[in-house]
């Protein structure tokens, strides 16, 4: 688990979707262990040994790296309400670029994402459906988006929504393992940019 979620990272800043020290990604190694990446570090260098296992329930750290300098990522808060709710585990926090124009496309809380074969690899999802991803505000400092983050979980207009989209910064996908959270990750980058490559071919 903690050399995928270091592969996983590196996957994803080749995509530069966690490029620029952002993003992070945690999973459940299991019940009630989460693995967390470290803040302000070049993702792409993360180790296994990097990792924090922290409390899924209250955050309260169990075990640190070893290099003792790491910081526990500033996602942690909003990736344990996201597990929490919706029984996740594991959860991605993306800054691509495209998550953040896509976001633009939207004058409120409800991103619109219809016609596309890709939605099928939304849960329950078909390419005749219309889906809705929640968008949020962004805050000066990550952990206040906590509770704008929850509140969205608890719409039912989002209920089968896999993501979050935060304005101006990025998103956070998830699944209910460290292998639905990337292909959810995939899926929504890939409705993102075909949104922002159709409106722009309008
Ligand atoms: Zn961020």
């Amino acid at each position: 688990m903690r050399e995928l979620l270091c592969e996983l990272l590196r996957l994803f800043y080749d995509k530069g979707w966690v490029s620029g020290t952002g993003g992070g990604i945690c999973a459940l190694e299991a019940p009630g262990r989460l693995l967390l990446a470290p803040t302000g570090v070049h993702k792409e260098r993360v180790t296994p040994d990097d990792l924090f296992v922290v409390d899924a329930s209250s955050g309260a750290i169990l075990e640190v790296p070893g290099d003792a300098s790491l910081r526990p990522s500033e996602c942690g808060e909003i990736f344990r309400a996201i597990i929490a709710r919706r029984g996740a585990g594991s959860v991605v926090h993306s800054h691509a670029l495209a998550a953040v124009l896509a976001c633009d496309l939207t004058p409120d809380d409800a991103l619109v994402i219809e016609g596309l074969e890709m939605l099928k690899g939304i849960p329950g999802m078909s390419n005749t459906d219309r889906h809705l991803m929640p968008v949020i505000a962004n805050t000066p400092r990550e952990p206040e988006l906590t509770s704008e983050v929850s509140r969205v979980l608890d719409d039912p207009r989002f209920a089968g929504a896999q993501a979050i989209g935060v304005r101006d910064h990025g998103a956070y996908l998830w699944g209910e393992d460290i292998w639905e959270a990337k292909k959810h990750t995939e899926v929504y980058h890939f409705l993102f940019e075909a949104l922002i490559a159709r409106r722009k071919a309008r």
